[in-house]
């Protein structure tokens, strides 16, 4: 079995930098699928109230035995409950979906800056709350832009840990990460091999045929060597494994820069922008 390494965040914690995603992943298909990934040797889950399967990815994580402290789990703050009352009470209803008394990872999903009067300085200091009271062992953000996350330092006393963002070859987002790597906060690289969507371009089977490796396992890798944190998504046993092993092998750095300059910055996004982003579930 492959060994993946821990990264430590600002507050001390370790996170395993090789999760297993759970964004559409049915319910109905939830506890068997993040029970496979237990099986295979993953710790860590990145699921959302967003996703609607908290409660299962509770249930698998009991279902297999392990400690609940051998697992690292993360929820997120839906778009709806960004007033810090519904805040506090999204949480709560978050930990009891789980089944846990405390999540390792808790983020503010998205930051919303056309909502609530631009105010998700507020949510912020709700989630310094749940760190505070140890229901929260971390807290994060995710999709914060550069100036989000500027606003957050100049007005709250707690850097995030992580900001989860889309990352993969096509969308680079290093400004992002930069800000991220200049003030201890780690990126998370979210729809990592862009729902699939990189996985025929030639510069990646290319190197995928020299290192004798699938290009899902190639471009994983990439994002291993750069420092950032992966949970791929798949609800295929064979797909779980295969983008588990990635640590028998490296890449060379020109192939690691090769791959970075597939960019194709804003053309690249896959998903909403984080600045027009207004979407609240009712
Ligand atoms: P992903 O890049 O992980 O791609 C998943 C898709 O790629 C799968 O549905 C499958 O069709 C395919 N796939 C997986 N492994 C493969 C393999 N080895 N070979 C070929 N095809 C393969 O996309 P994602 O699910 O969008 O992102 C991963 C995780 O990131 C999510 O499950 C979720 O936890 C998180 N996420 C977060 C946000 C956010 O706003 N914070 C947004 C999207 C995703």
């Amino acid at each position: 079995m492959s060994t993946v390494p821990g990264i430590t965040l600002n507050d001390g914690s370790t996170i395993p930098q090789l999760g297993f995603g759970v964004y559409q992943i049915k319910p109905g298909e939830t506890v068997q699928a993040v029970g496979e990934a237990l099986e295979i040797g993953y710790r860590h889950i990145d699921t959302a109230e967003m996703y609607g399967n908290e409660k299962e990815v509770g249930e698998a994580v009991r279902a297999s035995g392990l400690d609940r402290g051998d697992v690292f789990v993360t929820s997120k703050l839906n778009n709806s409950f960004h007033d810090p009352d519904d805040a506090r009470a999204a949480f709560e209803t978050t930990l009891s979906e789980l089944g846990f008394d405390y999540v390792d990872l808790f983020l503010i999903h998205w930051p919303l800056p056309t909502l609530y009067n631009g105010d998700y300085v507020s949510t912020w200091k709700v989630m310094e709350e749940f760190k505070s009271d140890g229901r929260a062992r971390s807290i994060g953000v995710s999709n914060f832009q550069i100036e989000h996350l500027e606003k957050l330092a100049a007005e709250t006393d707690t850097v995030p840990a992580v900001n989860q963002i889309e990352v993969h070859p096509y969308l680079t987002n290093d400004a992002v990460r930069g800000y991220g790597q200049e003030h201890g906060i780690v990126t998370e690289a979210w729809s990592p091999i862009a729902q699939g969507g990189v996985l025929e371009d030639p510069t990646i089977t290319q190197i995928a045929e020299k290192v004798g490796k699938t290009p899902a396992q190639v471009v994983l890798r990439w994002h291993i060597q750069r420092g950032d944190i992966v949970f791929p998504k798949s609800v295929t046993p064979s797909r779980m494994k295969e983008n588990f092993e990635l640590f028998d092998f490296e890449l060379e750095s020109s192939d690691v820069s090769g791959i970075s300059a597939l960019d194709r910055d804003e053309d690249g996004r896959t998903g909403p922008h984080p600045d027009t982003f207004a979407y609240v579930p009712s």
